[in-house]
């Protein structure tokens, strides 16, 4: 485990601050002006299309709003930058061009990070896929005959990706319940999140050509948090045979900031034990799963907030590399930018499951938040945050919040 490196960016070295020197992850902020991209030191946003202007920095399009060029970019020219970044806010290291590029980052906006070229989301969490499983089929036969083989997943919408912050209406859609004679149109009545994290590509890969683990690793440039808000009413009426569709098309929320994978590398953990052998194409070939520490608060309308989940990504099945290795596996092109959702992160006990759907058993059980009110499913003004970091050795490596709020569905 290394330890905090320090910064003359004071708040940097506090060790509850989720953005020490070790950290340095890249978002894109504006301040009433052109968004930009930045990295974040501290309680302090840097614009890195000053360094660029004032050639601190190589032209890696930091001017432009999204770190796609950036991202594409390749695995030398991120740790050029990193290390560039790093000697820069090392302590002692203070210079005026850069001082006078920092931003308070509570005056500024948060934009989506990057431009989402598509969105995966797979379903690689054994507890949740176990869960589901059972309230839906026969804890028996919970998991799927092709769970242990393949990281299943589904194309889902790179559109409706936001960040942060962005509020959205609670969706409309189809639904059929099983005592229903017909189906009826109308508001979502089990909105419900999965808390997740996303790996976002940064090198494509071309279409026929298939890409190992190790050459998927290299591709994935950070991580971030992801709330796949997810319609559980619409969900269960569309998703035979195809699986989801609007059910999961209206909003999908990740954190403003994408941590790199260099900043994770001193958490990395192997994926659990498995009972059935992986085939070549997915097996594992090093520690490509993070110790990140997760958690899900929620806020009803003049509330505080109550800590409703509390788990950790290390116990996923599959890693992100291994997803994108499958993904890419028939000959499917990947670009930069897109965003491979992990799946709903659920760990082994109550209390550490991610979705609304398990904390409820189905709605079968009510969580009582602070000041008493009770929810099954999301209600109108409520608002829901993922919150993460990994713990270093006095230091914690944060993502920034992943909130949104549900405002009525249109037209009620
Ligand atoms: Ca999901």
């Amino acid at each position: 485990m290394t330890d905090l490196i320090r910064s003359w960016v004071e708040t940097a070295n506090d060790a509850d601050s989720p953005f020490p020197l070790n950290n340095l992850p890249f978002g894109v902020f504006s301040a009433g002006d052109t968004p930009r991209c930045a990295t974040a030191i501290g309680d302090k946003v840097l614009d890195l299309s000053a360094l660029q202007s004032a050639g601190l920095l190589p032209d890696h399009g930091f001017d432009t709003p999204a770190l796609n060029s950036f991202m594409g970019k390749g695995k030398e020219a991120w740790a050029d930058v990193r290390q560039t970044l790093t000697d820069l806010l090392r302590e002692g290291a203070e210079q005026d061009v850069v001082k006078d590029a920092l931003h308070a980052m509570d005056s500024v906006t948060m934009h989506l990070p990057f431009t989402v070229a598509e969105y995966t989301d797979f379903y690689a969490g054994r507890q949740h896929a176990f869960n589901v499983g059972s309230l839906f089929r026969d804890p028996a036969n919970a998991l799927p005959p092709n769970w242990l083989h393949i990281p299943i997943g589904y194309n889902g919408r790179a559109s409706t990706v936001v960040v942060s912050g962005t509020d959205f209406h609670r969706p409309m859609g189809q639904m059929k319940g099983p005592q229903d004679d017909m189906p009826s149109f109308g508001p979502c009545k089990r909105l419900d999140i999965e808390l997740e994290m996303g790996a976002v590509v940064g090198v494509p890969s071309e279409m026929g050509a298939p890409i190992s683990v190790d050459e998927a690793n290299e591709m994935i440039f950070g991580y971030v948090l992801l709330n796949d808000w997810s319609a559980r009413d619409l969900q269960a009426w569309e998703y035979q045979p195809l699986g989801p569709f609007q059910a999961k098309a209206f909003a999908t929320t990740i954190s403003p900031w994408v941590v790199t994978k260099a900043a994770l590398h001193a958490f990395r953990c192997d994926t659990p034990e498995r009972e059935k052998e992986l085939l070549p194409h997915i097996k594992d070939t090093g520690p490509m799963l993070y110790d990140i520490d997760l958690s899900v608060t929620m806020t009803a309308p003049g509330g505080a907030p109550t800590v409703i989940c509390e788990t950790n990504y290390n116990t996923l099945y599959y890693s992100a590399a291994q997803q994108l290795a499958h993904h890419a596996s028939s000959g499917c092109a990947m670009r930069t930018g897109d965003l491979l959702g992990s799946g709903t992160i659920s760990g082994p006990e109550k209390g550490m499951f991610g979705s609304l759907l398990e904390m409820t058993w189905g709605g079968k059980e009510t969580l009582t938040l602070e000041g008493g009110e009770t929810r099954t499913f999301i209600e109108d003004g409520d608002t829901l945050a993922l919150h993460g970091h990994a713990q270093g050795n006095g230091y914690r490596i944060g993502f920034g919040p992943c909130t949104g709020t549900v405002l009525p569905a249109k037209g009620t």
